[in-house]
């Protein structure tokens, strides 16, 4: 049994499209199951690289209108998860994504990695407000380590334990990872499915992620692995609609950004309690479900 009985699960994300790549099936399952959903987006994820010749002028570098049109492609992928309207941090277009550590974007006015502590503050205003029982953040890393990630990390965790101090003391705090077992399973699976010529091969122009490029958490370290296999369609349709981002191959088990590295669309999500009594687990010493003995 899955808990809805106060603010649900809200999921802290620094750009439009992280909600459905690392946690849109997770979403989907519990939106299914009638528990709330609140995603907090941090920025309109304004530097993107744009896929495609369509939108590509939108561009930070050209028009700089990628942020407004990216809260269209954010609605269009909560609707898909059924997750209702998105909710920016501090209203849409208060902070700016920071680019890729290292580039100019991160001496833009307004950027995210100088958010301060308006932002945790503004963070804290919504978990007061929601009150949830699951609050799902990133690792320190961020995941991959974008300058916006970690500082997403940052945020999440300073105003889980600030609302905590005012409040509201979230049962449950996660982390959304990736099982790097799994993802070394899959990234074998699609090598020998091309290699053989079986259908789900590499897409054309694609590759392979080499070992250790895309980010992932050592099996061990993961403590709830949620079951979204039953919700991939949403997912799927979710990662479409961000299609500025991503582009989804046409068997649907592998996304790319616009750098054509392969990622596995899996049908689990993995993650990493970090605050709050793990509950019943199954025969794999994992729990099964983010509410778990909250019952
Ligand atoms: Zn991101």
């Amino acid at each position: 049994m899955t808990s809805a009985a106060t603010g649900g699960l809200l999921l802290v994300h620094a750009h439009p499209d992280d909600e459905s790549i690392t946690t849109g099936g997770t979403i989907a399952h519990y939106r299914r199951r009638g528990v709330p959903v609140t995603v907090v987006t941090c920025t309109l994820g304004e530097e993107g690289e744009v896929i495609g010749d369509e939108w590509a002028l939108l561009a930070a570098e050209h028009a700089d209108q990628l942020g407004g049109y990216r809260i269209v492609e954010l609605t269009r992928a909560l609707a898909a998860l059924d997750a209702g309207p998105p909710h920016f941090l501090g209203g849409a277009g208060r902070w700016r994504d920071s680019g890729m550590a290292g580039t100019p974007a991160a001496r833009k006015p307004r950027v995210f990695v100088r958010s301060g502590v308006e932002a945790v503050q503004a963070l804290t205003d919504v978990v007061l407000r929601v009150r949830p029982q699951v609050v799902v953040g990133y690792d320190t890393k961020g995941g991959y380590g974008h300058p916006d990630h970690i500082r997403a990390h940052e945020i999440t965790t300073a105003a889980v334990q600030a609302a905590a101090d005012q409040g509201w003391d979230t049962p449950k705090f996660y982390w959304t990872v990736t099982d790097a077992d799994m993802l070394r399973l899959h990234t074998a699976a699609l090598a020998r499915r091309t290699v053989e010529g079986l259908p789900g091969a590499l897409p054309p122009g694609w590759r392979l992620p080499a070992e250790g490029e895309l980010a992932s958490v050592p099996s061990h370290a993961v403590t709830t692995t949620v079951d979204v296999s039953d919700v991939l369609t949403a997912k799927r349709a979710a990662l479409r609609a961000h299609a500025t981002q991503i582009t989804v191959a046409p068997s649907g088990r592998e996304f790319a950004l616009s750098n054509n590295v392969a990622q596995p669309v899996l049908p689990e999500e993995h993650f990493i309690l970090v605050r709050g009594s793990r509950g019943p687990v199954g025969p794999d010493g994992r729990e099964h479900d983010l509410f778990a003995g909250l019952d």
